[in-house]
């Protein structure tokens, strides 16, 4: 492992002068992944400049009736927030569902947005990787990838985001905001992944040196009847072959609002806009559930071994709209 320095930053304007003063310097979140990234020789940061004392690990009501989480907030205290809990539950559900308990205790909001891929030719320094070494090929195609991107994918690189809690956010249209030495910015996080394209390397919208601050999340009333649901390959432990966050809001039997994101199956967590719009103001059944899927998976270029995703998530979505629809019933 390469040597490297580390500093702990006490105030924001701190953490981003630390960043500019050396080019070859990271923010450190809780560590649990780019620290395994550098023992792998992945990451080669000369310098860690640690943010968990920043002043970020608040969750405050915002004043239209939203929640603004701090980008050091751990996951487990994300999941545990009674507000998280009470108005956005998939929010907690996608949380707690990824990891393990001691992980989730050190991990942070903005560690999690900006965690790596799990393709294993990423991993592996003595493989080629267009997005670890621009130009160099991408294995996966030809190679492993029965759990790589259906949606969204290039010819440059097929592989997931591996984050849970990133599907939650974007179902329920949460922006990311950011400090940079230029000032603040803000992204919603269906622009802050950029398109896989032939660059893969290049993965967000985020400027150069920017210090994530934090996610807010809108007032989203039907977030409140909401749901994540993962599937893996065992039952704890494992990250995503297919999962969902879905919110319904039905009234007389017809679909007033719905949300709908997927995970692990594009580079970033996929906002179902075709589904969405396929089902709003249309019956909330079993058919018009199974239609709305088909008319997002539309668009799904799936590879010779990961064509199970497409049914995966077609049955995913009937089945959870479904159960949201029972339970909106009640
Ligand atoms: C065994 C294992 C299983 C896992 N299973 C799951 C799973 O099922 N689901 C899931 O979603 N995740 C899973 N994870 C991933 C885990 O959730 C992430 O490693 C974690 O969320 C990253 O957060 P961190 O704070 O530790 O980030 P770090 O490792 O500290 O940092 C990650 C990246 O974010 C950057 N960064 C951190 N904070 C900021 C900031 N404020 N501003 C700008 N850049 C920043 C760092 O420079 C680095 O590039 C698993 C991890 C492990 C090791
Ligand atoms: S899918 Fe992407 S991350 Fe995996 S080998 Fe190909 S270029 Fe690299």
């Amino acid at each position: 492992m390469k040597e490297f320095g580390y500093q702990r930053a006490l105030d924001v304007s701190g953490a981003l002068a630390l960043l500019d003063a050396d080019p070859d310097a990271r923010f450190l979140g809780g560590g649990t992944n780019l620290v395994d990234l550098m023992k792998t020789g992945v990451e080669r940061p000369g310098r860690l400049v640690d943010v968990r004392e920043l002043p970020l690990d608040r969750i405050e009501p915002t004043e239209d009736g939203g929640l603004r989480i701090g980008a050091t907030v751990t996951n487990s205290d994300l999941a545990a927030h009674p507000d998280v809990r009470r108005r956005y539950p998939a929010l907690t559900q996608a949380v707690l569902a990824g990891a393990s308990g001691q992980l989730r205790n050190m991990a942070t909001v903005g560690g999690n947005l900006l965690q790596r891929t799990r393709c294993g030719y990423f991993a592996d320094v003595t493989k080629p990787c267009n997005k670890r070494d621009p130009g160099s090929g991408c294995p996966a195609i030809e190679g492993e990838h029965h759990n790589h991107a259906i949606l969204g994918a290039s010819d440059h690189c097929v592989a997931t985001h591996p984050s849970d809690l990133g599907v939650a956010l974007t179902a329920f249209g949460a922006v990311v905001t950011y400090e940079t030495a230029d000032g603040p910015g803000e992204l919603p996080l269906t622009d802050f992944y950029l398109p896989v394209g032939d660059t893969p390397h290049l993965e967000t919208a985020l400027p150069p040196g920017a210090l994530i601050t934090g996610v807010v999340l809108p007032p989203a009333p039907v977030a409140a009847n909401s749901r994540y649901r993962k599937v893996r390959e065992r039952a704890s432990y494992a990250f995503a072959i297919g999962s969902i966050a879905a919110a319904l809001d039905v009234r007389d039997g017809v679909v007033h609002e719905v949300r709908l994101a997927f995970g692990a199956v594009a580079s970033r967590p996929w906002r179902a806009h075709a589904a969405e719009a396929a089902l709003t103001g249309g019956p909330a059944d079993a058919e018009a559930f199974a239609a709305a899927a088909d008319a997002e998976l539309a668009a799904a270029r799936p590879l010779p071994h990961n064509g199970y995703k497409v049914t995966l998530m077609r049955n995913l979505v009937v089945a959870v709209l479904s159960e949201l629809a029972e339970e909106a019933a009640r």
